[in-house]
């Protein structure tokens, strides 16, 4: 008698436990069902040689337009510009150039010519002339381009992948895999300045050496690191520099993340 209650107790904490390990592991499938989609659309991302690789929301391989943002006037130095964050319609920022020095080698008219936000020429004046102390110049390539001529290097590469035979949308999807869509470029708030060249050896520079060393200390950030093109969705590019303020660009520096982690946005 007391051997079968025992035993019915026993079936009875058995049928409980396999109750409770059933439900567990059915939360667990149920859990990784839904994380999965994503974290396999970031592992098979394929680096394009290009700037840009995938948008993180788009798995169906279509071109996902951008979402226009609302600049918060306070917080300006951290607005979050990618391939999912476009600027307002009409957005134009009021611009300023950067004085070169007379020795800078690379001191050409296109150079003098470059501007950035009003806001952050100064900045970057400041950093410049740091460097040039250093035996260093930072010559500007590449900093604020309008919307519109960035709508036109976009649609150029549209262009050329519909002469290739892709419909229309694909042909979108695919130019957004080697140029950012207009109003999604840092270029286009005047943020960002590409510094000497937009070649790779640029990294083995002296002139990034210094940037890595010293830029947080002006409020730049390298906006696409080599370990965050997964999340980014643009490619390492080392003379990409992109101006948030000192405080943020030193937290930035000393954090190890890249501006989506830092922010907490995709
Ligand atoms: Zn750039």
């Amino acid at each position: 008698m007391k051997s079968k209650k025992n035993l019915w107790m026993t079936l009875i904490v058995l049928v409980v436990a396999v109750s409770v390990v059933s439900v567990i592991l059915l939360e667990k499938t149920e859990d990784s069902k839904e994380k999965k989609p994503s974290k396999t659309t970031q592992t098979t991302q394929k680096k394009e040689p290009q700037t840009v690789t995938k948008n993180n929301q788009n798995t169906k391989s279509e071109f996902v337009e951008a979402v226009e943002i609302t600049i918060n006037k306070s917080k300006w130095n951290l607005t979050l510009l990618n391939r999912n964050y476009k600027l307002p319609a009409g957005y134009v920022p009021k611009t300023a150039k950067i004085k070169l020095s007379e020795n800078d080698p690379r001191r050409t008219q296109k150079a003098l010519n470059e501007t950035l936000d009003y806001r952050v020429a100064p900045e970057y004046q400041k950093m410049y002339d740091a460097a040039v102390k250093d035996g260093i110049y930072l010559t500007p390539c590449s900093g604020y381009r309008s919307v519109a001529l960035q709508e036109s290097i976009f649609n150029r590469y549209v262009k050329m992948y519909e002469d290739e035979g892709y419909s229309a949308d694909k042909a979108k999807y695919k130019a957004s895999n080697t140029s950012l869509p207009p109003g999604t470029s840092e270029h286009n708030m005047g943020l960002a300045m590409d510094i000497i060249n937009t070649r790779d050896v640029f990294k083995d520079s002296k002139e990034y050496a210094w940037l890595e060393k010293n830029a947080h200390n002006y409020g730049f950030i390298l906006r696409y690191p080599k370990d965050k093109t997964q999340i980014t969705n643009v490619m390492y590019e080392p003379w990409h520099w992109r101006y948030v303020g000192v405080d943020d660009a030193v937290k930035i520096k000393n954090s190890g993340k890249c501006l989506e982690e830092y922010l907490g946005v995709k």
